[in-house]
């Protein structure tokens, strides 16, 4: 009998698992570290989750979230071929690494190009979602990470083709667009320059599209190689549910159905989903407000010394003044205000705060005054 480790692929010995962002029970927490909406799921959404727990918990659900994909097809003004709903976003990614990325036969080369054949590399922006390298190292696939612009800008056509590490020909290019963890929107125009450009699969992660003001949703219709992800999470208030979803052209869904779980969205999730769709405004109102607090808090921060970098999300990159941002974590954690950093040396001067209630966006500018006296 092996020993238990030596009974687990080496790939998986060796995987860096991804960190998600804590969930601790601490009374009277303001928890602005995880990019939740601070705003309940609407009532029609609640009322329609407690009506589906009954004797229906005893069968499977729709195997393939049939009447949230017609719905969803509605509301993107596109056919339910177009759609494949997952298990939240990070499912439908997942399977777009298994379904469009070989796993490399040689090990990439670190820095630089990488070295193994375009059909097995995952490309993405740094910094970018934190899942996408993780994702790629599962798979066995080869990991390209390139890093943005200044300021988080997406570097131009002419701007990769100079550097030279971007790879035109990779498997899977993974955009976050509003990037996190900066916030920064991109133009459609840039996106669609660049989706022209490759000659894999684009997948253009919109994550938290909907506090933009803009989306590219019209690029996973119009060209055959992008997929559009969205989320259920963020916007519309159902982490807990785990709803997201990949728009774009019928062959590539009809691949990415092959090789999912036969039944990957639970029931009560295609139900919260289903209602969601059908109380938008209460939704929108929520978008409003949100964005009415991040301009607020992120006026308020600018006086008091922070840098603080334009958001087309519900959260904002900041730097802070006086002391390392590792401090100002544990500053604020002391005084229960629960907010992100990273250590990824791109953003490790960098604080992440996701936006809250006006009252929570208070409580925290009044730490902030605090802590600097
Ligand atoms: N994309 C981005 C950029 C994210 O930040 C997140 C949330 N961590 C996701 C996708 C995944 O969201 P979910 O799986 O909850 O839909």
């Amino acid at each position: 009998m092996g020993r238990p480790n030596s009974l687990i692929r080496p790939l998986v010995r060796q995987l860096h698992a991804y960190v998600p962002g804590e969930q601790p029970k601490i009374r009277g927490l303001i928890k602005l570290n995880t990019n939740e909406n601070p705003y309940p799921p609407s009532p029609r959404v609640r009322r329609a989750v407690r009506a589906a727990v009954d004797g229906r918990l005893r069968l499977y659900p729709n195997p393939t979230a049939e009447r949230l994909r017609q719905q969803l097809a509605k509301f993107h003004r596109c056919q339910s071929e177009n759609i494949i709903v997952g298990n939240g976003s990070d499912e439908v990614l997942a399977l777009a690494v298994r379904t469009f990325v070989e796993p490399a036969s040689q090990k990439p080369s670190g820095r630089g190009k990488p070295s193994a054949a375009p059909a097995s590399v995952v490309q993405y922006f740094t910094p970018s979602y934190s899942l996408y390298p993780v994702l790629a190292e599962m798979h066995g696939a080869a990991k390209n990470a390139v890093p943005l612009s200044p300021n988080f800008g997406l570097p131009s056509l002419a701007a990769l083709r100079r550097g030279r590490q971007w790879e035109f020909n990779a498997a899977l290019t993974l955009i976050t667009t509003p990037n996190a963890p900066s916030g920064r929107g991109y133009a459609t125009r840039e996106l669609a320059a660049l989706c022209r450009a490759q000659r894999g699969v684009v997948v253009l992660d919109e994550a938290y599209v909907d506090f933009a003001a803009e989306h590219a949703l019209r690029l996973a219709l119009k060209f055959p190689h992008v997929l559009v992800a969205r989320t259920f999470s963020k916007a519309y208030s159902l982490c807990f549910q785990r709803v997201g979803y990949f728009v774009g052209h019928p062959v590539l869904i009809a691949a990415l159905h092959k090789v999912r779980d036969s039944y990957n969205v639970n029931g009560l999730g295609q139900v919260a989903a289903e209602a969601t769709l059908a109380d938008l405004p209460y939704y929108r109102a929520n978008f409003r407000k949100i964005i009415t607090t991040r301009d607020w808090l992120s006026r308020e921060l600018t006086r008091l010394g922070f840098r603080v970098l334009p958001s087309q999300t519900n959260f904002i990159l900041v730097k802070p003044p006086g002391f390392s941002a590792p401090r100002w974590l544990s500053e604020l954690r002391q005084r229960r205000i629960l907010i992100r950093w990273f250590s990824a040396p791109e953003v490790r001067d960098y604080l992440r705060i996701t936006i809250g209630t006006p009252v929570e966006a208070r409580a925290l500018v009044k730490a902030v005054r605090a802590i600097l006296t």
